[in-house]
C-alpha cells in the first residue's frame, strides 16, 4: 500500500455518524471529488496496483463505484459495466438476490455486458462486510465472466470483507484501510 496516498485519501474522507441509519459510521468520499489532483493520484494508484492483472472489463457497483470506475475503465481502455439496483437498467438483465443486514436486495447487469471468459475487475468505493462485492462476483460468474480481482478506494478492516472474497480472487486492492 502507498502510505502517502493512503493518508491523503483518509484526510479527505468525511465521517458521518449514524448515516444512513443509527450505528453506521458512513465514509463520505465526496470531499475527494473537489480535489482533481488527488483524483488523478488515486487513478494512478489503482493503475499501478493493477499493473500485473489481466483485465478485460471493469464492473462497477451503483452508485459510488461509478465515479472512479469509469475513469479506471477508460484508463485501462476496457469496457465499463454498470451493476445497478433492480429496475434501473433499460435493457434485458441478469439479476441476483443477495442478503443484507435487513432483508434482501437485487442487483442487475445487462445480459450482454460480459462476454464469456472475460476477466472482469470489480470496483466499488468501500469494502465493508464484502456482501455486495461477493454478490457482484456471483452475477459476473453467472454471465460466464472470470473475476480478475477487486479494487476499492477504502476498506473497513475489522469487518473482514476480504475473507468473503479471497476464495474467488486474492487480487484485492484497497488504497486506504481503516
Ligand atoms: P458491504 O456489502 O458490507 O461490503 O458494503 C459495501 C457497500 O455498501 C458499498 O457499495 C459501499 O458504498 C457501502 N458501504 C458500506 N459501508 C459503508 C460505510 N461505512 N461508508 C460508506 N459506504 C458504505
Amino acid at each position: 500500500m502507498n502510505i502517502i496516498l493512503s493518508e491523503k485519501i483518509k484526510e479527505n474522507i468525511r465521517d458521518i455518524q449514524d448515516f444512513p441509519k443509527r450505528g453506521i459510521l458512513f465514509k463520505d468520499i465526496t470531499p475527494i471529488f473537489e480535489l482533481p489532483d488527488l483524483c488523478t493520484e488515486i487513478l494512478e494508484g489503482f493503475i499501478e496496483a493493477l499493473s500485473n492483472s489481466k483485465i478485460d472489463a471493469v464492473a462497477c457497483i451503483e452508485s459510488r463505484g461509478f465515479f472512479f470506475g469509469m475513469l479506471l475503465a477508460q484508463k485501462l481502455r476496457v469496457p465499463f459495466i454498470p451493476i445497478r439496483k433492480k429496475g434501473k437498467l433499460p435493457y434485458k438483465t441478469l439479476s441476483l438476490d443477495y442478503e443484507l443486514e435487513y432483508g434482501t436486495e437485487t442487483m442487475e447487469m445487462h445480459v450482454d455486458a460480459i462476454k464469456p471468459g472475460q476477466n472482469v475487475l470489480i470496483h466499488d468505493d468501500v469494502l465493508a462486510t464484502g456482501g455486495t462485492a461477493l454478490a457482484a462476483s456471483q452475477l459476473i460468474m453467472k454471465a460466464g465472466g472470470n473475476i480478475a480481482g477487486y479494487a476499492f478506494l477504502l476498506s473497513v478492516g475489522f469487518l473482514e470483507g476480504d475473507k468473503k472474497l479471497q476464495f474467488i480472487s486474492q487480487n484485492i486492492i484497497t488504497l486506504a484501510e481503516y
